[in-house]
Order: structure tokens, then sequence, then C-alpha cells
């Protein structure tokens, strides 16, 4: 579904249009018009999935339009009005997720005149309370450090007209449920009230139940069965190998409809003129390209004028590309999360497809970390590096990502006591030995490889018709 159909504010649809987005993602189609028209909504879906933007955009649309009733929602809103309580309450259950639902609101809400506040603990609060002293319209809080705040006075909530609670079920998960009630007990009982959770335990359908009013239920489908459906290979390879490895398989199996990822801007641009250099022709997209190139790049790859479509995670949401025969992580991405998103380009509407890893010295972890969130390891090409047993390095620091290794496929929830889960002990050396044998075709990396759903050499080659 197109943003325009989903009859937000222009000057959202502008802002989410500058982000590159062209396309709702199935959460964001679901659970807006709910939102919009003022329903409870309960939405089941993980982060990666855009559900930040799902009740950000609607929430904002519907700020700026209490505020100016009769105005022009274009309209850049005065900040003198009476009112200053806080009227929108989005409570999280870590630092990180707080902050990026405020970068999304940032985002979203460009020009619209609204302002927010931050609160989450293992910082100084003073900047926290002169912020809400100024007088804020969106509260984003970790539960801890807002009742703090709340018990020393500094926060008054009787203006909350909506309150979301995002991945609620971690938020339990880490025995939040007495601060999440003593908060919603400050809560007006006449507001919207959104709940999200990645999962749908007992536990939170009973906190749905006390705390929705005849909610809409949005589901969005786990990314996992898609991921069965895609052939996928590693190359182990020292980050100067990786053009070269990346131009002659793209020249020997004939790849096109390939989309291949970085993880910056920086990066997406440096690989297409190596490819360049190596005769591939490619494209990139990425957010500081113009809206018109993004969408010329777009049109040469679905037209199959341009074989490569070089783009970061975030340009490459949302985008609709049917028949993507292989994805390309050229840069592994330290959220496993993403790795099913961008493997999810190819092996649409039931058709099978390949993805490619390449994984540098300091991308080992992040493998790990990805190969566990699938629950299968990926198929080594080529030769296992003695750098690949030694899974410590590059490995994110303890609380970089503290929701790694999530659960998947109803797993039982452990409780975390506020802390980043233990990492797992990799079985060191065996699995990629054993991988590496599976995949009798596999030599080195650099080399040619079979990376056809059925491992057979490709035939067909297909000089880029603009190279
Ligand atoms: P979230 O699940 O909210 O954490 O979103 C994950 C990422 O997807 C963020 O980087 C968003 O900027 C991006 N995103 C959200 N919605 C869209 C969309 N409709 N199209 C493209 N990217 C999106």
């Amino acid at each position: 579904m197109r943003f325009d159909d989903l009859n937000l504010h222009p000057k959202l649809l502008a802002n989410v249009a500058a982000e590159g987005y062209e396309l709702a993602t199935p959460i964001q189609a679901g659970a807006i018009p709910h939102v919009l028209a003022g329903r409870d909504v309960l939405g089941c879906a993980q982060t990666g999935t855009g559900k930040t933007a799902a009740f950000a955009l609607p929430l904002i649309h519907r700020l700026v339009s209490d505020r100016n009733p009769a105005s022009d929602p274009n309209a850049k809103p005065k900040n003198n009005h009476a009112d200053t309580r806080a009227r929108a309450l989005v409570l999280a259950p870590t630092r990180e997720l707080a902050t990026q639902i405020a970068d999304g609101f940032k985002t979203y809400a460009k020009g619209s005149g609204l302002r927010g506040v931050t609160i989450y603990g293992g910082v100084n609060q003073n900047p926290q309370v002169n912020t809400l002293r100024r007088g804020v319209d969106v509260v984003i809080a970790t539960p801890g450090r807002l009742m703090d705040l709340m018990n020393q006075g500094h926060v008054d909530l009787s203006g909350i007209r909506a309150l979301v609670l995002d991945e609620a079920d971690r938020m339990l998960d880490m025995g939040f449920i007495h601060d999440i009630r003593k908060i919603v007990a400050q809560v007006p009982k006449e507001r919207q009230t959104l709940l999200f959770s990645a999962t749908l335990p007992a536990s939170i359908m009973d906190l749905a139940h006390r705390l929705l009013t005849d909610p809409a239920t949005v589901k969005i489908e786990a990314a996992t069965p898609t991921v069965d459906r895609v052939q996928q290979f590693v190359h182990f390879v020292e980050r100067s190998g990786k053009a070269d490895l990346l131009a002659g398989l793209i020249e020997s199996e004939g790849m096109f409809r390939t989309i291949v990822f970085t993880r910056t801007k920086h990066g997406a641009d440096k690989l297409v003129k190596q490819l360049k250099q190596r005769g591939v022709a490619s494209e990139a997209i990425h957010g500081n390209k113009s809206q018109n190139a993004r969408q010329r790049a777009l049109d040469n790859f679905r037209r199959d004028k341009v074989p490569v479509l070089v783009a970061t995670d975030v340009a490459a949401r949302g985008i609709d590309v049917d028949h993507v025969t292989h994805v390309v992580n050229f840069d592994l991405t330290h959220e496993p999360e993403t790795y099913v998103h961008r493997i999810g380009r190819t092996a649409r509407a039931g058709a099978e497809g390949v993805a490619i890893s390449f994984c540098g010295p300091d991308e080992v972890a992040w493998l790990r970390d990805i190969e566990r969130l699938i629950e299968q390891d990926l198929k080594t090409v080529g030769d296992v590096p003695a750098w690949t047993r030694r899974p410590g390095k590059g490995a994110p620091r303890p609380g970089q990502r503290p929701s790694s290794g999530r659960r998947q496929r109803g797993t039982p929830a452990k409780p975390q006591g506020g802390d980043p889960k233990p990492r797992k002990k990799h079985r060191k050396g065996k699995r990629s030995a054993n991988a590496a044998q599976s995949n009798p075709a596999g030599n080195h990396g650099g080399d040619r490889a079979n990376h056809g759903p059925n491992a057979r050499p490709r035939k067909r080659r297909r000089k880029p018709r603009n190279a």
C-alpha cells in the first residue's frame, strides 16, 4: 500500500518520502487506519517491520490535528497553546529502543512544531527534567526512569490522550509490569492505547485485556518462512577482497536482479565505482540521493537496464521489486532481523532465492548472531580462515545489542532482569568445517562458486545493457 492512500497529512507524507519510503510496510498498512480512526490497537510485530512509523505517523497526525483543528494541517502550529501538558506517552523497554523511537518521531514530525522528550536511566536526569519543564507534547520513556521522575513530581501525565506500549513482551520479561501498572494508573482512562509486542503470550493478552478497549488486532507474520525458501551462503573474505569477489560472482553466475547491501551510504557509492572499474554496471540508492535519482535507479533496475542495485538498509525498505534472484550482503549487519529483511527481498511470492553473505574478520560475531536468529547455519563457500574461529573479535560489545538472540518461533521468554541476555557459546570451528563439507561445490572465496537453488553453475550470462 502506498502512503498516499493512508490519509496522512501532506507534511507527514513529505517527511516519509524524504526518508525514501515508497510503500507502507504491512504493520503500517494494517495499523495506521485504525490509529487515525482513534481505535485501540494490539499490534503483533517485531522490530524491523516499521512498527515505529506504524504508531508514530498516525499519532503525530492526530496530535497536530487536535492542536489546530481549524487550521491548515500544513501550517506550522503555534507553540503558545495554553495547555502545555504532554499528550502522548510511549513506553519502551530499553534506552536504545526509546532513542530509536524518539529519532523516528523527530524524523516523521519534522516541521510540525511538536516537542518531545526522551527519558531513560543511566544518565543525569537534569536535562530530561529541564525539557519536561519547558513543556512537551510527546514523552518517550523507559518505565524505570519515568517512575523515578514521577515520584519526584517532575512528570504530569494528566493530559495524556494516547498511550503506546512498545515491545510489551520485553517490558514484561524485564520485570516492568509493576512500573507499567503504576504509570498507567496516572494516565486518564479516556485515552487511546496502542500495544505492540513481538509475541502474544498469555501475560500480554492479559495486559491487553486490561489496558485496551475493543482493540483492532494487527498481526504481522514472522519473517522466518521466507528465510526457509532462500538458499543462504557465506563467503569468508577480507574486506579488501570483497569487490573482486562480488564482480567475479556476478560475471560467473550471470547474476542480474541482484540487490547488494552495504552498511553505509559512502560504502554504497564506493562499491558502484569499484564494480564499474571491474566492468559491472550498478546503481546505488541511499538517503543522500535525491528522490528523483533514487526513482531513476529503481526504474533502471526494475526494467533490467542495470543488473545490480547497491542499497543501504533504510533506502531498500519498502521498495517493491519482484523477481529479485540474488541478495548479496556485501557488509553483514549487526542486526540479525535486518538480515532477515534483506534476504526477504528475494524469494517473494513463493519463489526461491539466493542470499550470499560476505563475512570479514570483524563480522564473524554478527554472522553467528544471524545464524542463531534464523536457527540455521549458512553454507560456507570456499575457505574457512582461522579468524572465523575467534568469534570474540568484532563482537558487538555487551549492551550494544541487548536484543540479540531474539526469541523466535514461540520459544519461551526468559526473565532478563534488565540486563542484556548472556551470549550463548559458539560451537567453535566444528560448525564451519561441517558447513564447508556440506557444500562440496564451494571453492575459494574470489573464485567461482555455485549459488543456485540447486547449486549448479548458472549458464546464463547477461552483459549489463548499459555497461
Ligand atoms: P522499525 O521496525 O520501526 O524499527 O523500523 C525499521 C526500519 O525501517 C527503520 O530504519 C525505518 O526507518 C525503516 N522503515 C520504516 N518504515 C519504512 C517504510 N515504509 N519504507 C522503508 N523503510 C521503512
